[in-house]
């Protein structure tokens, strides 16, 4: 992904013509085969927008995305179309994404019978599928609505599957689902990545959701990348003062180390999109801020080991 960008016409105000909202903004990062990347931040940040841009549900108006060769931003929908199979999306609301009208098994073997796999491969990979899953094979003559969120969620996953991609965009596939069965989904996301050996990028907004399974994690503030790495480095050693602020938010398993760590709570909301603070836009929530940050930009640099990116005039070291 590189220099990655969206920017959204701003309303018109009388007869004044106002810059665009930028909602994603020079976003660069890989993605390597079989790997989780945690993209991780607050509500607005343009995670969702950049998660539905790899995969081009949203056409970008600046930028790149090279998958498996082509940059598929550039490419017509027919151009297109043979990639689809190999990168999917789940989301959120398992309920919004699952049609209520039709049966598990249509729902999950959709995107096999786009490819024009014959009637009976269709029908052994949607058994195979669904047992994949945790789910059963009865489940497929059922609705939607006679599942948990959880399960369906899992229909969800298994229908993203089904045509085996190698890139999976999770938008934030367990924020609405209770705590105990988070972990559930989390833990066969996981397990089917080994299997499968599919590439994640897991979108949350917050960091301990995706400790567990991240590789590496991204955290975006206000359309950009403020600090990528090596998720044991950036858990460990938070070097963007907001990637600290994020993670003193993090329970610890251990009760002494929770009692006696300090929280940073940052003070106010994100700021909008469309009037952006100078300078680096997180100044006027950080604790470190100086003068400087009030008027330069800080960039994305490379800063400590395992390829960490920083962007930040006064990094933790
Ligand atoms: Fe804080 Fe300045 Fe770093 Fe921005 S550049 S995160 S305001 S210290
Ligand atoms: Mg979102």
């Amino acid at each position: 992904v590189r220099d990655l960008g969206m920017t959204f016409p701003a309303p018109r105000q009388g007869m004044r013509r106002t810059a665009g909202i930028k909602a994603v903004d020079g976003v660069s990062f890989d993605v390597r085969p079989g790997e989780t990347l945690g993209l991780v931040g607050e509500s607005g940040c343009g995670k969702s927008t950049t998660g539905r841009m790899l995969v081009r549900l949203l056409d970008p108006t600046a930028g790149q995305v090279d998958f498996q060769g082509n940059d598929i931003t550039r490419l017509s929908q027919r151009a297109l179309r043979p990639l689809r199979s190999k990168m999917q999306i789940i989301f959120q609301d398992p309920f919004a994404s699952l049609n209520p009208r039709q049966p598990v098994r249509q729902i999950i073997s959709a995107p096999l019978r786009a490819q024009g796999l014959a009637a009976g491969e269709i029908g052994r990979e949607v058994r195979e599928l669904i047992q994949l899953v945790g789910l059963a094979p009865e489940h497929l003559d059922r609705y939607p609505h006679q599942f948990s969120g959880g399960q369906a969620q899992r229909i969800g996953i298994a229908r993203a599957l089904a045509t085996r991609p190698a890139l999976v965009v999770a938008d934030e596939p367990v924020s609405a689902l209770d705590v105990s069965i988070q972990a559930q989904i989390v833990g066969l996301m996981e397990r089917l990545q080994r299997e499968l050996g599919v590439a994640y990028v897991f979108i949350a907004h917050d960091l301990a959701v995706v400790k567990h399974l991240s590789h590496r994690v991204a955290v975006m503030y206000l359309g950009r990348i403020v600090e990528i790495g090596e998720k044991a480095e950036v858990y460990a050693n938070p070097a963007h003062p907001y990637t600290k602020a994020l993670l003193s938010a993090v329970p610890l398993p251990d009760p002494a180390a929770e009692r006696a760590r300090e929280r940073i709570v940052l003070l106010g909301d994100p700021p909008s999109p469309a009037n952006p603070p100078s300078g680096c836009t997180f100044h006027p929530r950080c604790p470190k801020a100086q003068e400087i940050c009030r008027s330069e930009p800080p960039l994305l640099t490379i800063a400590g080991p395992g390829q960490r990116q920083v962007a930040c005039h006064f990094p933790e070291s």
